[in-house]
């Protein structure tokens, strides 16, 4: 049997990064589900769909094949792709960001990635991040966690990974773009964000990353 430990939380937590250095550690392969997510608001916003045009996004998902979604690992690092197209890194703009929180909140989309989150979590020993993996794709999962931070911290955070990049958005659209996220996601009717019961809270606000890791791996050795 597989090990899955689900860590979910709102945007910008860390989870990724905290995610990936545990489990490097651990030799677990890191699941960013988000980039899921993702994937399919870049594939509308490419096809001119609106990912608010639920009609839309369901006639076009519909359309694909269902392994049109992948995650391929090279060198220990997710790579997504739609269709054959590489879009790891076309998916990290602000609008994809906000496409996406528009897209999970479409039943038929979530539905549409589920089996794909499930069958890789049932043959690898993993660590996934997301916003449902407690409560919804892995519900039995071995260790559940859920990483938050204060929107302020997390924004800051975000702005600083974004100042290196062109087109850099003020600080202040970065917070009001998470709080805007974080209000979709915990509102929307399908898997809203929250805590699963048996989830362990882990506040990252007032520790650096080395801090945050080592509190992870903690939780994961105390809960095992
Ligand atoms: O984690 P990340 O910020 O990359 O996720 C992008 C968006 O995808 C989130 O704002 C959220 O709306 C959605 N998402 C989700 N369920 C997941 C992972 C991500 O709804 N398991």
């Amino acid at each position: 049997m597989s090990v899955n430990i689900a860590i979910d939380g709102p945007a910008g937590a860390g989870k990724s990064t905290i995610a990936k250095a545990v489990s490097k550690k651990l030799g677990y392969i890191y699941v960013d589900t988000g980039a899921l997510y993702r994937s399919v608001a870049y594939t509308m916003l490419r096809d001119g769909i609106s990912p608010k045009d639920a009609a839309k996004v369901e006639e076009k998902l519909s359309s694909l094949d269902k392994n049109y979604f992948s995650l391929g690992f090279i060198d220990g690092a997710q790579h997504v792709f739609a269709g054959s197209e590489d879009v790891s890194d076309k998916i990290r703009t602000p609008e994809v960001s906000m496409g996406a929180s528009d897209v999970s909140a479409i039943p038929y989309v979530r539905k549409f990635l589920f089996e794909l989150q499930r069958s890789i979590a049932a043959e690898n020993n993993v660590i996934m991040d997301g916003r449902d993996i407690g409560t919804v794709v892995l519900p039995n999962a071995d260790v559940k966690i859920y990483l938050t931070a204060s929107a302020e911290v997390r924004a800051d955070r975000r702005y600083k990974e974004l100042a290196e990049k062109e087109n850099c958005p003020t600080f202040e659209q970065v917070l009001a773009d998470i709080k805007q996220r974080d209000y979709n996601d915990m509102h929307r009717e399908t898997a809203p964000l929250k805590k699963a019961d048996d989830a362990v809270l882990a506040d990252t606000s007032d520790v650096d990353l080395d801090g945050a890791i080592r509190l992870i791996l903690d939780i994961i050795k105390k809960s095992r």
